[in-house]
């Protein structure tokens, strides 16, 4: 292996013998990139938002979650990649650990870049992608767009104008719940908090 690890720094943030969260590998994608976003009930609520790119996932944090009204553009925070393993996490991240709270699969699919001069690594790079998403509920073209200037990157992620837009709607509100299992954030909670007995093993 060759250079840094791109998961370097999730494995350094994360004790995941205290966590369920998965084990911190790079690997190899299927025949079409995979998208993920987690509802997650942190410190406070954001959406995350990622994308597969060089065998990770390239990651978001999208405080107010994705909108399908071409209108409304969101914050996107970058954050550290992600393993692949990553999109099908649904749990209890305990507390003490980076990140603490609940996290749903909000939405999940395949994606496929829309530039057709330019990979969606090299995009990303560029600082503007254009991608559509295929998932449960964010469909058709969106944007993410690098912005802003200095030390601290600041992205844009928005729909584009497309058949599949929905101005006016608000579908973070509209269906709040997790497309793996159909449970909400409170449920998972409710459901998967971890035990705080001692291992006597
Ligand atoms: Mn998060």
């Amino acid at each position: 292996m060759n250079g840094s690890d791109p998961l370097k720094q999730y494995k350094e943030r994360r004790d995941l013998e205290t966590s369920d969260e998965p084990l911190g590998e790079v690997s190899a994608g299927g025949d079409a990139p995979i998208f993920v976003v987690q509802k997650h009930a942190a410190s406070s609520l954001h959406y995350d938002l990622r994308l597969e790119s060089g065998g990770v996932l390239k990651s978001w944090a999208v405080p107010k979650g994705p909108s399908m009204d071409p209108a409304v553009k969101r914050l996107a925070v970058p954050t550290e990649d992600h393993p692949m393993a990553y999109a099908g996490f649904e749990g209890v991240i305990p507390e003490g650990n980076y990140g603490a709270g609940t996290v749903i699969v909000w939405d999940r699919g395949t994606f496929a870049n829309l530039k057709e001069d330019k990979g969606f690594a090299a995009s990303l790079d560029d600082g503007h992608a254009t991608f559509r998403l295929d998932g449960v509920k964010l469909r058709g073209g969106f944007a993410l767009l690098r912005t802003g200037e200095g030390g601290k990157p600041r992205w844009l992620f928005f729909k584009m104008k497309d058949g599949e837009a929905r101005p006016g709607s608000d579908i973070a509100g509209e269906r709040p719940g997790s497309v793996l299992t159909g449970r909400s954030l409170e449920q998972v909670e409710a459901e998967e908090e971890p035990s705080d007995l001692p291992d006597f093993g």
